[in-house]
């Protein structure tokens, strides 16, 4: 038994090893991929489901390696997050959006919103609302058309702390979404307490909606939900065209999803946003 246990250790803390090793690689490449400007802004259009119109625009990350791989940022933003990159990171994001925000509105697409994610470990550094208003002021991005996307299981902790905190972001203009919703168990009374401003559909309800006959509940529930507190609500994921629909007949106002537009790079979408309104 003695010897089970200790062969059973050794193969633990090898594969903890491995991974570590992995991970702490992955770091330093992120680090040197960050630092020689090999990390990217893409933008996927946030669409009017009654219009047809594009609204605005998700900022997503993107990091391709020397050889043309792509790494999802599902497996780096963690890391990031870990080795405390994300910090500049995550500024560098913030400004290059708002100064596409700009540039989409020299450009004539006035009217238009950017929305940005914002890490947990962002959100709660110190400098965050310094790093947020001077992003601003140094860009001129008018803060009504900025958007934070901050997820639900970041608002479910230590609450009083995050109603103190959005106060605070209000207050520079710009509004703030809740990601990934649905996945979480905010109760009603809770998010009455946030100054928030839209509710975004996790993927995953989407999906559902064409599903079961009660696949639809908790997108329906979302939406309607949206509506009770007077939030805007949009539906992300959105892949097909039944899927759109069905999000319209629920009273969904706005939607995101490969069904309208993948993410593109800053160039394709003021080409993309032009030959749109030519339409
Ligand atoms: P998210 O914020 O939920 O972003 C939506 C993800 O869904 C994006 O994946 C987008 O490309 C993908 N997507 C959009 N439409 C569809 C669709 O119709 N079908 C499918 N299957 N997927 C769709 P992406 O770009 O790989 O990003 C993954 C996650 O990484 C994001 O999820 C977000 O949590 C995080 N992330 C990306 N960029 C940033 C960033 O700048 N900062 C932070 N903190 N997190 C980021
Ligand atoms: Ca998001
Ligand atoms: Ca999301
Ligand atoms: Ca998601």
């Amino acid at each position: 038994a003695k010897s089970q246990q200790r062969a059973g250790h050794f193969y633990f803390s090898r594969s903890m090893g491995v991974e570590i090793r992995e991970r702490v690689r992955m770091m330093h490449a992120l680090r040197t991929a960050f630092g020689q400007n090999q990390l990217f802004v893409v933008y996927q259009p946030q669409i009017d489901l009654a219009t047809r119109r594009p609204v605005g625009a998700e900022a997503l990350l993107r990091w391709q390696t020397a050889d043309g791989k792509f790494i999802s940022p599902d497996r780096f933003i963690p890391i990031a997050e870990y080795s405390g990159l994300i910090i500049d990171m995550g500024e560098w994001v913030m400004r290059t959006a708002c100064r596409e925000l700009v540039a989409l509105r020299a450009a004539g697409h006035d009217n238009f919103m950017m929305s940005i994610n914002v890490s947990q470990v962002q959100f709660r550094h110190p400098y965050f609302l310094e790093m947020l208003r001077r992003a601003l002021a140094d860009t001129g991005a008018p803060p009504e058309f900025v958007e934070l996307e901050i997820t639900e299981s970041m608002a479910m902790e230590e609450p009083d702390l995050l109603i103190k905190m959005l106060g605070q972001i209000k207050q520079t203009g710009v509004s703030i979404a809740i990601d990934d919703f649905g996945t979480g168990f905010s109760s009603l009374s809770y998010l009455q307490r946030l100054q928030i401003d839209r509710l975004k559909i996790d993927r995953a309800f989407v999906t559902e909606i064409t599903g079961s006959a009660r696949g639809s509940s908790i997108a329906e529930m979302v939406i309607q939900l949206g509506r009770n507190l007077g939030l805007a609500v949009i539906a992300e994921g959105v892949e097909d065209e039944r899927q759109a629909q069905i999000l319209h007949t629920l009273g969904c106002p706005l939607a995101q999803g490969f069904l309208f537009a993948r993410p593109m790079t800053a160039d394709a979408l003021n080409g993309w946003l032009s030959n749109d309104a030519l339409e």
